[in-house]
């Protein structure tokens, strides 16, 4: 019988996944669908609950509490997939030779198979001190979502954004739309700097400043301390100050290698070395999502997850399948203005850059002439499959 768990002792299963965020889930998804009938562990640092992590910064808008996003309970997971599943338990160790690994309570897994799928970690490239750790979040799991949700309070709050990619431009636009009072900033000088040449940016910026987000782009932030009458207030490196009830530290993600990287498995700091089966440095582990460098390419987001879960599904049912993925570019969440990237992986020739106002298509070109990728905002994002057609794949 499936089992929800949080202290049990000594146990094994054909099948150890750790991580239950969209890999690690789709991957026995992936397995069960082909009919495969192993015993299965899932195991997880956090609730277990089944969710799809995109739609965390979107929840905001339409209010939705934390409970809403929850598709299914780590127990309704656990029936689902005929699972056994440890939750809010950290794995500590991977010992491969004798193929158990050691949760941090002590006690053991054995497996046949082991699986990686721990994700990402967001990356915080300061210390925080303690007087205002308080107000300062990071948003990467659902359990983050429910902190900060909670912090946030029923009024608006002024929450001040620390980062311009993809997590902090996608909660700034949530964040607003559900009527707060939001702040960016980051030291580049326009938003989205890894998929968005500056024109493209620039175009976003505009349409957050126009919606009455306030930028503060090519700027540092200094330190975050409590102002005298208890408020949290951002220093900037040019004597700039940004009062907010809420900090959200948007600074990167950083693949979660540690525990492959203790037991001698192959990493790089782009992921745990994978080839395109998904297997690691050692014959019995595989790793993917966010966590995995497969054959080079470390693609956080969830079309390659997906394609590396049924891969690896058919893989482990006896069918060897290399993956490959496609040209899919990142549709960003920004209503305020659309926008589509497939960032080149190689730097550009040129960038050919057409539009105006927020249309605006920016299309990368090698030495050839060829495209490598693309850039497209606001009406222009209708190009999108014209475009993923003609660039090449991403891992093909
Ligand atoms: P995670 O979801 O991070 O799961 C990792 C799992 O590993 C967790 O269960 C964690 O508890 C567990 N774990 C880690 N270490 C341990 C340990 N030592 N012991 C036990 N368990 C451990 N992508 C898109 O394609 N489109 C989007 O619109 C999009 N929007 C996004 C919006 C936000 C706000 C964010 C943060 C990401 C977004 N992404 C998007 C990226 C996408 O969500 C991720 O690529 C994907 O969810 C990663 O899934 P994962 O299973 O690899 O990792």
């Amino acid at each position: 019988m499936p089992a929800t768990q949080t202290h049990k002792t000594s146990t094994h299963a054909a099948l150890v996944i750790i991580g239950t965020g969209m890999a690690g889930v789709g991957l026995a998804r992936a397995l069960r669908r082909l009919g495969d009938q192993r015993s299965i562990t899932l195991v997880s640092a956090d609730s277990g609950d089944d969710y799809s992590k995109p739609l965390l910064s979107t929840g905001f808008a339409k209010g939705l509490k934390p409970n809403q996003l929850a598709q299914r309970s780590a127990a309704e997971l656990g029936d689902e997939l005929n699972a056994k599943m440890f939750i809010h338990t950290q794995v500590s160790a991977l010992d491969v030779d004798n193929q158990f690994v050691l949760l941090k309570e002590g006690q053991r897994i054995g497996y046949d198979t082991l699986v990686l799928a721990t994700g990402a970690a967001p990356r915080v490239p300061f210390n925080i001190a303690s007087s205002v750790a308080p107000s300062c979040f990071t948003i990467n799991d659902l359990d983050d979502y429910r902190r900060f949700h909670t912090a946030l309070g029923n009024g608006p709050a002024r929450v001040a954004i620390v980062g311009a990619g993809l997590v902090g431009c996608e909660f700034a636009n949530d964040l607003y739309a559900g009527g707060h009072q939001v702040s960016i900033v980051a030291p580049e000088r326009s938003l989205l700097p890894r998929l968005l040449p500056p024109p493209l940016g620039n175009a976003l910026g505009d349409a957050f400043s126009e919606a009455g987000i306030h930028l503060h782009l090519d700027r540092s932030l200094h330190s975050i301390a409590l102002s005298s009458d208890e408020n949290t207030v951002l220093q900037l490196d040019n004597g700039d100050t940004v009062g907010a009830d809420l900090v959200l530290m948007a600074t990167g993600l950083a693949p979660r290698t540690m525990l492959a990287e203790a037991a001698g498995l192959n990493v790089l700091p782009s992921g745990i070395v994978v080839d395109r089966q998904l297997q690691t440095s050692h014959p019995n582990i595989y790793a993917l999502g966010d966590t995995a460098c497969v054959d080079g390419v470390n693609a956080m987001y969830v079309q390659p997850l997906q394609a590396s879960a049924k891969a690896l599904a058919a893989t482990l049912s006896g069918t060897p399948t290399p993956v490959s993925f496609g040209a899919w570019p990142v549709v960003v969440k920004t209503p305020l203005l659309p926008v589509v990237a497939y960032p080149p992986t190689t730097t550009p020739e040129c960038w050919r850059i057409e539009g105006e106002g927020g249309d605006i298509s920016a299309l990368a070109e090698n030495k050839d002439g060829r495209l490598i990728g693309f850039a497209l905002t606001g009406g222009c994002v209708r190009r999108k499959v014209e475009l993923s057609r003609a660039a090449p794949a991403l891992l093909g």
